[in-house]
């Protein structure tokens, strides 16, 4: 049953980076709109160029590390201490009232946090004794410290490890997306408002799609 659950969840990880794929291909996409079609080819002044060019580079480094540290981080995994040795498993297995079995392996352990009726909390997938705030993630197949979500578009777990980067996440990703909004916004109305003849198909769609993703 454990080889079928992590064989799933490998399953799952692999299949998960899927949304990891289609966000990095819309922000190459978006690089390709902003840097090339707004910058080199629509907005004419040089000095306005260099400064959109230096902002936006500076809020994308930015949002594109704290995303891809995200991704990579470990999340935080529980340590040795707290895994069933080959002994306490045996014990665990073999009992008739394996709860017994596991407070008394916390009762050694850093824990704060028991259950319902001074009970240990415990993971039968992971065969841990939880510390405080860890839970087990499915999608990840594993106990995870300071637990908050599983995150799609990073494929990973957010939690102990990660959390920072991830707030960072969303903070550049907001700030990246305004500016993006922002500064391209005099041209999207231009663009709207010129004669049908100056448009071509493709910088028509490039300038809405620049615009749909700066503020989604
Ligand atoms: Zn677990
Ligand atoms: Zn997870």
């Amino acid at each position: 049953m454990k080889k079928v659950n992590s064989t799933l969840a490998c399953i799952y990880r692999t299949l998960g980076w899927f949304p990891v794929v289609i966000i990095n291909a819309i922000v190459v996409w978006s690089y390709f709109a902003y840097v090339i079609i707004l910058c080199f080819d629509i907005v004419s002044n040089e000095l306005e160029r260099g400064l959109y060019l230096v902002f936006f580079h500076l809020f994308f480094v930015m949002f594109m590390y704290s995303y891809w540290k995200s991704i990579l981080s470990s999340p935080g995994f529980v340590p040795s201490q707290f895994f069933f040795s080959k002994e306490d498993l045996e014990r665990y297995e073999n009992s008739e009232n394996p709860q017994d079995v596991v407070n008394e392996i916390a009762k050694g352990l850093p824990v704060v946090t028991w259950a319902v009726a001074n009970s240990a909390r415990y993971c039968g997938n992971c065969y841990v004794v939880k510390p405080d705030r860890s839970h087990h993630c499915t999608m990840c197949g594993r106990c995870i410290l300071k637990m908050d979500h599983h995150c799609p578009w990073v494929n990973n777990c957010i939690g102990w490890g990660n959390y920072k980067y991830f707030i960072l996440f969303l903070f550049y990703a907001i700030l990246f997306t305004m500016y993006v909004a922002l500064s391209s916004l005099k041209y999207f109305i231009q663009f709207w408002t010129a004669h049908s003849s100056k448009k071509s198909n493709s910088d028509l769609h490039i300038l809405f799609f620049s615009l749909f993703l700066s503020i989604r």
